[in-house]
C-alpha cells in the first residue's frame, strides 16, 4: 500500500488523505484534511464550531492545508491570524498540521518558536531548497510531491532530508503516488521496497488517526 499525505484527487488504489477544504462532499469515507487555506482566509465567515465538529470525524486526520502565502490572499497579519487560531485547534484535538508556505518562512517560524507545537507539522510541498537547513533544525515532517521531477535542485537537496522526515504527496498534480516513490527511491539510491516501509512508518507516526479512520473508510 502506498501513502499519500495531501492530495485534491481521490483515488481508491492508495492510502490518501484527500484535501477536503475545497468543499468536496464526494470525499465523505475517505481519510481527509481540513482547513481553511490563506488564499480563502474570511474572517466573518469561518464557523469554528463547525469547523471542530467536523475535524473531529474519526477520517479527518489533519487539519490543512493551511498556512501563509505572500504571493497570494489577504495581508499576512489575517493570514497569520487565521493560521494561529487553526493551530490552537490542532493543539487541543490533537491532530497534525500540513502546512502551505509560500515565502513566508520567517514568520512560519517565529509562529513555530511561539506554539512550541506538541503536534506534528508538515511542510507540504517542499521545494524552497534554500530554506532547507533552517527546516531540518525544526521538528517538521517535509513532504514532496511532483517537483520532484523538474526541480534539479530539489532532487539534489531530497539527498539530505534524512528519511524519518519524509513524506510524499500528489497535491494537484495529476500523477500516480506510484511515480513519485520510484523519483525519491532513484535519488535516495534506496530500493522501492525500503522506500515504501519508511514511508508507511512516518505516515502511520505522522496521522496518528489513520487507524480509526480505517473504520468509517467505505470503499
Ligand atoms: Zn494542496
Amino acid at each position: 500500500m502506498l501513502f499519500d499525505s495531501h492530495s485534491h484527487i481521490y483515488t481508491d488504489r492508495n492510502t490518501v488523505i484527500v484535501n477536503k477544504s475545497d468543499k468536496n462532499d464526494f470525499f465523505v469515507n475517505s481519510f481527509f484534511s481540513l482547513g481553511i487555506h490563506p488564499w480563502n482566509v474570511n474572517p466573518i465567515e469561518d464557523n469554528f464550531l463547525l469547523f471542530e465538529l467536523e475535524v473531529k470525524k474519526k477520517n479527518c486526520l489533519a487539519i490543512g492545508e493551511i498556512g501563509l502565502d505572500k504571493l497570494k490572499g489577504p495581508r499576512i497579519e489575517i493570514q497569520i491570524d487565521m493560521f494561529t487560531k487553526q493551530i490552537e485547534i490542532s493543539e487541543k484535538l490533537e491532530l497534525p498540521v500540513i502546512i502551505h508556505c509560500v515565502k513566508a518562512w520567517n514568520e512560519l517560524y517565529l509562529l513555530y518558536k511561539k506554539f512550541q507545537p506538541k503536534q506534528i507539522w508538515i511542510f507540504h510541498g517542499f521545494n524552497k531548497v534554500g530554506i532547507l537547513n533552517e527546516v531540518l533544525k525544526t521538528d517538521l515532517m517535509i513532504s514532496i510531491g511532483s517537483s520532484i521531477f523538474t526541480n534539479i535542485q530539489l532532487q539534489e537537496s531530497l539527498k539530505l532530508i534524512p528519511n524519518e522526515k519524509l513524506l510524499l504527496e500528489t497535491d494537484e498534480a495529476n500523477v500516480d503516488i506510484l511515480e513519485i516513490y520510484q523519483k525519491v527511491s532513484e535519488i535516495k539510491k534506496i530500493s522501492l521496497q525500503e522506500l515504501d516501509q519508511i514511508i508507511e512508518e512516518n505516515f502511520k507516526r505522522t496521522f496518528r488517526k489513520w487507524q480509526s479512520g480505517l473504520s468509517v473508510q467505505n470503499y
